[in-house]
């Protein structure tokens, strides 16, 4: 192991094991600071007995073989399976395919409502070729130019509004390229499954994968601090020191950091100019609460997941976990297991609502749903606070700014993964964040920032092997 080296890293999610992962392949030994009593961060798989819940509806694909090889690398193969890609928005009490198949919108929704959409979307599409919609245009714009104005009132508006918890016409849309696909106008009536909306998933849920990851870095002395919350990165002449909570502290020769970058740029000694922490603190996230439920009776929804647009629902998307995989549920068992989820922000009412009064919420939608009446197996809360880091428009300059800032004075100190980059990143992309930060820690003239910049980048493939 090369001695010289020092590192500490902040958060043992998918970006934190990953740069560990790295760094022992490299020959140095890091330190692992995590806040939770767990590992796999936003990707983890909260278990009891066993009953799993995976808290976002994790999909596992990567047009990265870099990070295709690491997956394969940590789970053997018969721990993956292969699910085959089913969603749907349950619009007015239909399911309709999503992505959104041009044949389903005339047909499903009724006549008048059919020939709204199509007149409205030949119309953006005709604007369209005069007046191209730019980078910077906000959500709502993006979303009509793309689907037309019904249809995107229809299915995009509501949602957006629910799961972002602002209005579409604030929202910046450069993310919406690589999330939302254009309506097709070729697949056929009857579903036929295709390669490459198959994605693979660890059998027991996401955390399966960054548990095998924390047992591999076991096998080279490196175990993460569990508990261990950061509150000051602090710099003195070329060392780094991070405090914990209990007062704690571990000094290195650089730091590596998934926590929120809004969190570190406060938790900076010596503190960054006002001017760089007002920014900071200007950067906002989201948070969701799933809500796993396990109901008695068999209730044939065939769908792994289904989004929930319209004001009859509080809840805002609906995991279909038995079709995710059927080890999420004890063996045998044969009800039906949704995981519910509620978008919110940290302090506000639903955030801080007792598990009681949630219930009473997830109990309307069950019957909205039309699922009520089946007896409760089981039932789990799972809280994600840092959920989602909030794509508003002045997000870019805000982000350049610190980014620029900390590269000048601080270039011993490497923001890495979707909070810590503050910016709407999947687990591949995390993780190249955090193969980057080393290759740059080792001298390699990349730059991590760059990662997942693609526009246009549309999230469809499937990992292979
Ligand atoms: C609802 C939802 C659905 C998703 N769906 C998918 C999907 O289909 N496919 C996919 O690939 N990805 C998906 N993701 C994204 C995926 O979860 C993230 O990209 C990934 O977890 C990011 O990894 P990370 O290490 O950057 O951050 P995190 O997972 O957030 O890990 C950061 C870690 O740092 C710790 N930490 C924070 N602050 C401190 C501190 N001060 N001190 C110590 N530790 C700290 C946290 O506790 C956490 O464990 C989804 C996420 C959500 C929320």
């Amino acid at each position: 192991m090369e001695s010289k080296r020092n590192p500490l890293i902040i958060g043992a999610g998918p970006a934190g094991l990953t740069a560990a992962l790295e760094l022992v392949k490299r020959g140095v030994t890091p330190r692992i600071f995590e806040a939770s009593a767990h590992v796999g961060g936003l990707a983890r798989t909260p278990t009891e007995g066993d009953w799993r819940v995976d808290p976002g509806g994790h999909r596992f694909f990567t047009r990265s073989e870099e990070i295709a090889d690491l997956w394969r690398s940590l789970l053997p193969e018969d721990q993956w399976i292969s699910v085959h890609r089913r969603s749907a928005m349950l619009v007015d009490g239909r399911y309709v395919r999503y992505p959104l198949v041009g044949r389903d919108l005339i047909s499903q929704l009724g006549f008048r409502s059919g020939m709204r959409g199509l007149t409205n979307f030949l119309w953006s599409r005709l604007r369209s070729r005069v007046r191209s919609t730019d980078a910077l245009s906000s959500f709502r714009e993006w979303g009509t130019e793309q689907f037309g104005r019904h249809w995107y009132e229809l299915f995009f508006d509501g949602y957006v509004r629910k799961t972002w918890l602002a209005d579409p016409g604030t929202l910046a849309s450069d993310w919406a390229n690589q999330r939302i696909k254009p309506i097709s106008w070729r697949t056929p009536r009857e579903e036929i499954p295709r390669p490459e909306d198959a994605f693979r998933y660890p059998k027991y849920g996401p955390g399966q994968l960054w548990e095998a990851a924390a047992a591999a870095l076991a096998g080279f002395g490196v175990v993460p601090s569990l508990n261990s919350y950061v509150t000051s990165v602090r710099h003195v002449g070329r060392t780094w020191t991070v405090e914990l909570q209990n007062g704690e502290t571990a000094s290195g020769d650089t730091v590596f950091s998934s926590m929120p970058l809004r969190l570190l740029i406060e938790s900076l000694e010596p503190a960054p100019p006002k001017r760089i922490r007002e920014i900071a603190a200007s950067l906002k996230h989201r948070s969701v609460i799933t809500v796993a439920v396990a109901l008695t009776e068999h209730h044939d929804i065939p769908y792994n997941w289904v989004y929930t647009p319209g004001e009859e629902f509080r809840v805002g998307r609906i995991q279909n976990y038995r079709r995710w995989s059927s080890a999420l549920a004890p063996k045998n068992w044969n009800g039906t297991y949704l995981g519910l989820e509620y978008y919110t922000q940290p302090g506000d009412d639903l955030w801080v609502v007792s598990n009681e009064s949630l219930g009473d919420i997830v109990e309307q939608d069950l019957r909205t749903l039309g699922v009520e009446g089946s007896a409760l197996d089981h039932c789990m809360f799972v809280r994600s606070q840092f959920a989602y880091p909030i794509n508003d428009p002045a997000r870019d300059q805000s982000v350049a700014t610190i980014r620029d800032y900390l590269r000048r004075i601080h270039p011993s100190l490497h923001p890495m993964g979707r909070n810590g980059m503050h910016h709407y990143d999947n687990q591949d992309h995390a993780m190249l964040s955090a193969l980057r930060s080393v290759a740059q820690y080792f001298g390699a003239n990349v730059d991590p920032w760059q990662v997942n910049t693609e526009r246009g980048y549309l999230e469809s493939g499937l990992i292979k092997g």
